[in-house]
């Protein structure tokens, strides 16, 4: 039997997670961290029986802790309860599903204490890529990608030398936005960035799948996975959603991995790993599809993807300040404080004041990700 810990169990890929483990009924899970979803996380310490629970903040876990007195199940809040819960003993695997910056600190805690990361939380290897992989191959360690994109790259390398990879074919959707112009994106509202073509995902990654964002994060989150070089990642367009991502071998060999838009398959895929379980739910019909399609990426509209592409190439702490300004630019975008492209202009003002530290340490990530909250707040 398999022991996970989750980090982010109320989210989008926390509650799926959780839907693979009552699925297959053969994974225990000792700990849950969540932020301020207390209903949701009383009903999963009710159905999974965790030894260990976290919450964001105090007054929470003391209301948590009121809820669950019939079970015996130690509540804790903040940092200290994140880190306890990517540590905790029995766990073999830690889920990393939280969203934010917030992920780095408990994810190197779970290194160094020899667990498994099931990576979702992709601000971990943006920022601190140069610091968790080589620790994570230091403790010997698996970095298993949840990632759908990077899940599929994972799959097509299986049993494959990656020293034999010509370049990785990283799919996109385009998000709900595909085709538009720079003029149109300025007007589109908060609903309208929310209604993503194919995938139903938290609130924060469906905005950067509208803005193109988030394939400039997994640019640099695949670089960092699969040790390629920057110019070996190329992004295509793919709308249907049905090709997850593809490696292109150096004889000229393509692999792609293909299916229905469904997380749990990847989160299963790392959870088992190297098996291959059933999964319930649809399958793909190809000939009821018909065609897929394929674009090349418009990065001088979609601003996000050229952003993120010239933060990865200038290292160093620009992935932070890239990363953390988009963090603020979109909580602002969903507050409707700010219009769409304004997240653009956010992100391009905090990298062009920003003096690169090279090879950051995780004290000067964080510094850096504060400096820039800092910079947003007095300006906007
Ligand atoms: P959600 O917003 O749906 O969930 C975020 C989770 O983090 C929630 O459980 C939330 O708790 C928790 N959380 C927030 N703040 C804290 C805190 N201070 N302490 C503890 N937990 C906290 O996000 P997603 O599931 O969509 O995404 C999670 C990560 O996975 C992101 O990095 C995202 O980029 C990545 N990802 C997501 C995919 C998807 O399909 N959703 C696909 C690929 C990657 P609460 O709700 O209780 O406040």
């Amino acid at each position: 039997m398999k022991t996970i810990a989750i980090l982010g169990s109320t989210g989008s890929i926390g509650t799926q997670t959780l839907e693979v483990v009552r699925a297959n009924g053969d994974i225990r899970v000792a700990a849950l961290a969540a932020g301020k979803n207390i209903k949701l996380l009383e009903q999963q310490i009710r159905e999974f029986r965790p030894r260990l629970a976290a919450v964001a903040d105090e007054e929470d876990a003391k209301a948590l802790k009121m809820a669950v007195a019939d079970l015996s199940v130690e509540i804790l809040f903040g940092e200290e309860g994140r880190e306890a819960v990517a540590v905790c003993e029995e766990a073999e695997i830690l889920v990393t599903a939280i969203v934010g910056m917030i992920g780095i600190l408990p994810t190197v805690r779970a290194i160094e204490a020899g667990k498994n990361i099931a990576l979702a939380n992709k601000e971990t290897l943006v920022t601190a890529g140069h610091i968790i992989m080589p620790l994570a191959k230091e403790k010997g360690v698996k970095i298993l990608p949840v990632d759908s994109e990077h899940s599929a790259i994972f799959q097509a390398l299986n049993g494959e030398d990656s020293r034999a990879i010509d370049k990785i074919l990283l799919t996109a959707s385009g998000g709900p936005f595909r085709g538009k112009t720079f003029e149109e994106l300025k007007k589109m509202r908060v609903e309208d960035a929310l209604k993503h073509p194919n995938w139903a995902m938290g609130r924060k990654i469906t905005i950067d799948s509208a803005s193109m964002v988030n394939k400039g994060l997994e640019v640099m989150e695949a670089r960092w996975l699969f040790g390629t070089d920057l110019d070996q990642i190329q992004v295509v367009i793919q709308p249907q959603s049905v090709i997850h991502s593809m490696v292109q071998f150096k004889d000229g060999a393509v692999i792609a991995q293909l299916g229905t838009p469904d997380m749990k398959l990847p989160i299963q895929y790392a959870l088992y790993y190297p098996e291959r379980r059933y999964l319930a739910g649809p399958r793909l019909d190809l000939a009821a599809l018909g065609k897929i399609t394929f674009e090349d990426p418009d990065p001088e509209t979609f601003l996000g993807l050229k952003y993120a592409l010239e933060a990865a190439k200038t290292g160093g702490s620009m992935p932070t300040v890239f990363n953390a300004a988009n963090e603020r630019a979109v909580s602002k975008f969903l507050d409707r404080k700010i219009g769409f492209t304004d997240i653009y202009t956010i992100i391009r003002s905090c990298m062009d004041q920003h003096h690169v530290v090279a090879n950051p340490d995780i004290r000067q990530i964080l510094e850096t990700e504060q400096s820039v909250y800092e910079f947003i707040e007095s300006r906007w």
